[in-house]
């Protein structure tokens, strides 16, 4: 190719002192020394040049019938036409070349080469020659291109990844956003082009919902301040402009020094979560408002046994509040149960539950709790153990039900058989006493009036001896007839004396107490011990002794029905007297009416009652050689009984009211 306005002179027209000089010039350059002529012709290419391409300098130099040089057979076709006219270019123009192209390598292989030349000028200013300089730059160009290349095989990657990505400089202005993220929000970053604000005001504007958008910026903004870790929730606009629930993180590349070179940043599509999270709230809320509308109290441990929660309805009931149990320090189950169990329930309640949770078995149990009133109610609990698939007990769950009713229901049956029974026994003794009545009666009768007839005799005049002998005969033999019966019932009663055995009556009275703690407490009564500590023994029947201890026990009792709750109290007192032992049962009630007329046989002020307590527990001492008797006290009433100490005499068969 010839360029028009440039003369071509021949190469033979340059003096060969001159080439010579030049040539030596090329050859001495550091690289792929060459020189070009003024009219853009081309003197001479260096032997380097010529080794790396394998074509004689001659041929390099000539051009070819359109005028094009030979070297164009080392060069790319295109690539030429560029090069070509660079040079031209330079040589019309007569300014520096510089131009970054391929050549073609002996092997057939293309290296990267940066041309450079410059007009050479004699003193008049005038061009002489180009000395040129080809540079192999090729390893460093093909770096280049492998860096470019990863870096934009990176940007595709970052495309590909299906997670939403951003990339921010250090500033924290965002410089990329990847595809997920772009139809995530519909929101590209050539698109955030305001003059008036920063890319990340207008991303955070168009993107985030209004009301997290402060957060998000401080958060935001803090980070890129000290290089902490970002991290937030927030509603981030999606493509179908709705706002979804976001987790965005970003952390920071720093370079070898640390200086933070570039942010990137993930936000994660979490509103799937989020939505499921909010529903499951909503369902245990729902599951919770269904287990406090229970009528029942609920409540849960965990699988170590510790209560976790409780439903309204037991706090309500109870009147603890959750704050009471959380506030102690010690294990929770324990305060929970000395809160709200019965002091006399709660070893046995814990030890029960304890073992439950030991052994994974289910709870079942009766027990006294207090309700917020003050009023101990029997309750009924049962808990079981929630399992996970592999048979481990992820939770407790437990349920109490006020039985009280039922259990009070169930104790008034047990005494109305208890009294029925008792009336049997009265009504069996009554018989006895009826025929012992009637069989002494009988012979005591006819011999009052043989008595009388003897009286009458002997007040005759004169006294008539022999009838009055024969009436005297018959009362004799009356008498013995009713002594006989006399001394039969006696037998029955002295059978009875070789059941007496030693005893202690403290232990008695406490063994009768254990007896009666059910019905005690359940009529809110508490009884306050004093013991006399070392009471000498007694030889009584147990069984006897007992009954009387439990009558007068009932009578106290049912006597404070009306009593203030704390003040139900019976005190049971023993002593060591002249007598022999002394034991008093007082109490808290309104007193007696009459303390002579109660031990009459059925005597009662109680509607149900029978009268025949008392009356039966007076034979019963004096049988034991003892006596009953009641007072009132300053703040109710006081029965008492004494038992004489020792080997017991021959018991008494009849009350002598001594
Ligand atoms: P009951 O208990 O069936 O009435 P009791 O012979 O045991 O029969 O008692 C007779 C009566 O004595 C009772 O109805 C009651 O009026 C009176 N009484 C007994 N103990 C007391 C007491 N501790 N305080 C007041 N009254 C009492």
């Amino acid at each position: 190719m010839v360029l028009p306005g440039i003369q071509v002179e021949k190469i033979a027209d340059i003096p060969s002192d001159l080439k010579g000089r030049l040539i030596d010039l090329a050859e001495a350059l550091p690289g792929l020394g060459w020189i070009g002529l003024p009219n853009g012709e081309f003197l001479y290419h260096s032997k380097a040049l010529v080794a790396l391409t394998g074509m004689p300098t001659e041929e390099q130099v000539q051009r070819d019938e359109n005028g094009d040089f030979n070297w164009k057979a080392t060069v790319e076709t295109e690539e030429y036409e560029r090069l070509s006219s660079a040079w031209f270019t330079a040589v019309e123009t007569e300014r520096d070349l510089e131009v970054t192209h391929r050549i073609r390598a002996i092997d057939g292989s293309f290296r990267w080469l940066r041309s450079q030349a410059r007009p050479q000028r004699d003193e008049a200013g005038k061009v002489i020659y180009w000395l040129g300089i080809s540079i192999d730059i090729h390893d460093a160009m093909t770096a280049m291109e492998q860096s470019q290349a990863n870096e934009s095989r990176l940007e595709k990657l970052i495309d590909a990844v299906p997670s939403a990505l951003w990339a921010a400089a250090a500033n924290g202005e965002p410089t990329h956003i990847n595809r997920a993220l772009s139809e995530q929000t519909g929101i590209r970053i050539d698109e955030l082009t305001s003059k008036d604000s920063s890319v990340l005001a207008q991303a955070i504007a168009k993107a985030i919902h209004p009301d997290d958008a402060a957060n998000v910026d401080a958060a935001l903004q803090y980070s890129f301040l000290t290089g902490t870790p970002f991290k937030l929730k927030y509603r981030q606009l999606r493509a179908d402009g709705r706002y979804g629930w976001i987790s965005g993180q970003a952390n920071a590349l720093r370079d070898a020094d640390g200086d933070i070179v570039q942010w990137y940043g993930v936000c994660q599509d979490i509103d799937e979560e989020v939505l499921a999270q909010e529903a499951l709230r909503e369902r245990e809320a729902r599951v919770r408002l269904a287990v406090d509308a229970l009528p029942g109290l609920v409540w849960m441990c965990s699988p170590l046994g510790e209560p976790t929660y409780y439903n309204r309805r037991l706090e309500e009931w109870s009147g603890i509040a959750p704050r009471d149990f959380l506030s102690s320090r010690k294990a929770l189950l324990s305060t929970a149960i000395q809160l709200i169990i019965h002091p006399d329930d709660q070893a046995a309640v814990e030890k029960s539950m304890r073992a439950s949770f030991a052994s994974g078995e289910a709870w079942l149990m009766r027990f006294r709790q207090r309700r917020a009133d003050g009023v101990w109610r029997w309750m009924e609990g049962r808990m079981e153990a929630l399992r996970a698939k592999n048979g481990e007990i992820t939770q407790w769950y437990g349920l109490e039900l006020d039985i009280d009713q039922e259990v009070r229901g169930q104790e008034s049956l047990r005494l109305a058989q208890e009294k029925l029974s008792r009336a049997a026994q009265y009504a069996a003794m009554a018989e006895l006493s009826a025929s012992i009545a009637h069989e002494v009666s009988q012979p005591l009768a006819s011999l009052v009036a043989s008595a009388s007839a003897g009286q009458r005799w002997l007040e005759m005049s004169p006294p008539n001896i022999e009838r009055a002998r024969m009436s005297a005969d018959s009362a004799l033999r009356d008498a013995t007839i009713a002594s006989d019966v006399v001394k039969r019932v006696r037998a029955l009663f002295q059978n009875r004396i070789y059941e007496r055995h030693p005893d202690d009556l403290n232990k008695i009275i406490v063994a009768v107490c254990g007896i009666l703690s059910e019905e005690l407490s359940a009529a809110g009564v508490s009884v306050i011990y004093d013991l006399f500590p070392d009471l000498p023994v007694v030889v009584i029947d147990a069984v006897h002794i007992q009954q009387v201890l439990v009558n007068l026990f009932r009578n106290a009792s049912e006597a404070m029905s009306e009593t203030a709750a704390h003040s139900k109290t019976i005190t049971v007192r023993t002593r060591s007297t002249s007598d022999g032992i002394a034991v008093e049962i007082e109490d808290a009630g309104p007193g007696i009416s009459d303390v002579e007329r109660i031990f009459n046989p059925f005597f009662t002020t109680k509607a149900d009652g029978m009268g025949m307590g008392l009356s039966i527990c007076r034979s019963v001492l004096y049988s034991h050689n003892g006596r009953l008797w009641a007072e009132n006290t300053v703040g109710g009433a006081k029965v008492s009984f004494t038992l004489p100490v020792g080997e017991p005499d021959e018991p008494r068969l009849t009350e002598s009211r001594s």
